[in-house]
């Protein structure tokens, strides 16, 4: 069965490290079957919310920035170059589908301030209205330190409860939660479903382990305790 049938409405978010190769260039092929994937799931009814990451690593190769850890003025830039050929590869992804985008930048003040909340909800519920995909990043050449999520792990938990979708799927390279991180400890086991958010589950998460990615497990534990607390499946 596939297991998002019961969901009518559902936010993806896509890590750095699925669309963006290690040499900085763009996964296409592998962005359009998961375009043909998000078609799919359109045709069925649903309503399908983007969080897409990989704005900072794209930049990265356009700008030339090879070094391994980037200036917080570099990964600003970084972000700004490398969100438009995001915006693009995802306008085109999907537009081949005859499904348009459109992009929404944001930032924390936006998920937690109820005028910007508000009117945030409105523009995404309408393009939702009117059959159209939100794509989602942080407005990362612009928040500051203060003002920032810096994992998408955690602001795609909170887009999701504003946007009242009744599923989560956060789609990254590694297929799951273990007992340990699995790079550390070949020991570690996989665990097919988490009941409850427990210290013991929260003890298991490790930090990113790519330097294209901020989140890792640890953020992702954060963005399932978000997520369920507001009656989002994860
Ligand atoms: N917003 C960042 C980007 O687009 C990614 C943050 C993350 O890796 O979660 O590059």
């Amino acid at each position: 069965m596939n297991p998002l049938a019961p969901y009518r409405r559902v936010t993806i978010k896509i890590g750095s490290a699925l669309l963006v190769d290690k040499a900085g260039g763009l996964r296409a092929d592998w962005l359009a079957s998961l375009a043909e994937d998000i078609a799919a799931l359109k045709a069925e009814g649903r309503d399908v919310v983007i969080v897409s990451s990989g704005a900072i690593a794209l930049g990265r190769g356009l700008l030339g920035l090879s070094a391994l850890a980037l200036t917080l003025e570099q990964s600003q830039a970084a972000a700004s170059a490398g969100q438009i050929a995001l915006s693009q590869a995802w306008s085109e992804a999907l537009g081949r589908h005859g499904i348009v985008t459109g992009q929404i930048l944001i930032t924390p003040n936006i998920t937690e301030e109820r005028r910007y909340y508000l009117n945030a909800r409105t523009t995404i519920l309408t393009l939702l209205g009117l059959g159209a995909v939100p794509i989602i990043n942080e407005n990362d050449s612009v928040a500051t330190a203060e003002i920032r999520y810096g994992d998408n792990d955690r602001l795609s938990a909170r887009v999701a409860t504003m946007i009242e979708a009744d599923c989560l799927v956060l789609l990254s390279d590694i297929d799951g939660l273990y007992t340990a991180p699995p790079a550390r400890d070949p020991a570690a086991t996989h665990i097919p479903v988490v009941e409850a958010i427990t210290p013991a589950i929260e003890a298991m998460a490790g930090g990113a382990a790519s330097h294209l990615s901020r989140g890792g497990m640890t953020t992702k534990i954060e963005a399932g305790k978000i997520a369920t607390l507001a009656g989002t499946a994860m």
